[in-house]
């Protein structure tokens, strides 16, 4: 383990097992830096890891990871998000769009992205939900 992580070899493995995605620490054959703990990654570690798996098994030669990642979005609040993606920068409502888009991509089933497509435009035109928080003097006994 290294900062609670488990440290692996290239190809993902360990002594005897295998590890990816945010539990591990993954070199990047491509940057030579360890993976960050983002779905981006152990989205294209997992799919790598199958095929060392089945490689292993068959005694072939396993792969090392190796990943040029696209880019990176992050919504910012509402119909907002910022994106640099292959190098370029930019943000607004394109980005949202592009933001959205892809994550509906990712989301596994057509009924789960039929749902979510629906709640997502539906909050658009809604006003925002108001959350309690519910705050309580941590000192109270009950
Ligand atoms: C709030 C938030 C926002 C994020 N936003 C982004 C983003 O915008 N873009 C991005 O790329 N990444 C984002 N991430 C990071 C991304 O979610 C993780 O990097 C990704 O989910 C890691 O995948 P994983 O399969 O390694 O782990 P997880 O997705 O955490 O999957 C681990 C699974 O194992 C299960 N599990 C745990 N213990 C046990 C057990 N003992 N037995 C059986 N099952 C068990 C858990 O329930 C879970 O389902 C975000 C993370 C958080 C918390």
């Amino acid at each position: 383990m290294e900062r609670g992580r488990i440290r692996v070899n290239g190809d993902m493995s360990v002594t005897g097992v295998w590890a990816l995605g945010d539990c591990a620490l993954v070199p990047n054959a491509r940057s030579g830096e360890l993976s960050p703990p983002t779905a981006q990654f152990a989205d294209r570690q997992a799919r790598l890891l199958v095929s060392n798996i089945v490689a292993d098994l068959k005694g072939k030669p396993t792969r090392l990871f190796a990943y040029k990642p696209a880019g990176m979005l992050a919504s910012i609040g509402r119909n907002n998000s910022v994106a640099q993606i292959y190098g370029l920068r930019f943000s607004g409502l394109i980005a949202f769009m592009l933001w959205r888009g892809i994550y509906l991509l990712k989301v596994p089933t057509l009924s789960r992205k039929l749902r979510l497509f629906l709640e997502w435009n539906y909050a658009m035109v809604t006003p925002p939900d108001l959350v309690h928080l519910g705050f309580k003097n941590t000192g109270d006994s009950d």
